[in-house]
């Protein structure tokens, strides 16, 4: 049940159903709200990039071990401004899964700034424009971004590992 819902979500488009299942995984109270089972590592990269975005209203579900599509390592979905939630496949931390949470961080960054919009049927815009899923991920510019993101946090949290998933 949850496996085909959470595949549906990274497939396109969402139905009602599949807002209302994430809505329910997600605690629009303002805060962090991680798991007991959340690696530490994710938690330690999870609490300082709350910190450093330092803004109370704030709130960011992270929820790990989620069975996503093929290919994909993470998803970050906007529930309303303020309110997101990161998705990870990764069960427990590894460079590529540390790498990639400071990636959804950054689509966090995106949306709390506006440049990264989800609309109510998965039509996204960056920076005021239709998002064009036909560009290869890698030039994707939000995707650049994300990556650069990730990297300045990851030299500035984890200044000892240097896991960069396109070099
Ligand atoms: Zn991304």
């Amino acid at each position: 049940m949850v496996f085909s819902i959470l595949l549906m979500i990274v497939s396109g488009s969402r139905d009602y159903q599949t807002n209302k299942m994430i809505k329910n995984l997600v605690d629009e109270q303002p805060g962090l709200h991680i798991p007991p089972s959340l690696p530490g590592t994710h938690v330690y990269l999870s609490t300082q990039m709350y910190k450093w975005v330092n803004d109370t209203n704030l709130s960011v579900t992270v929820i790990h071990d989620v069975p996503l599509g093929y290919g994909i390592s993470g998803v970050t979905h906007y529930i309303k401004h303020g309110t997101y939630v990161i998705l990870l496949r990764w069960p427990t931390s590894t460079p590529q899964s540390d790498y990639t949470l400071l990636h959804e961080w950054g689509h966090v960054l995106q949306m709390h700034s506006g440049d990264l919009i989800e609309g109510r049927n998965s039509d996204w815009t960056w920076k005021g424009g239709d998002v064009d899923f036909s560009i290869p991920w890698a030039l994707r510019p939000w995707e650049i971004q994300a990556d650069s993101l990730a990297d300045y946090h990851q030299l500035r949290l984890m200044p000892w590992r240097q896991y960069d998933p396109l070099r």
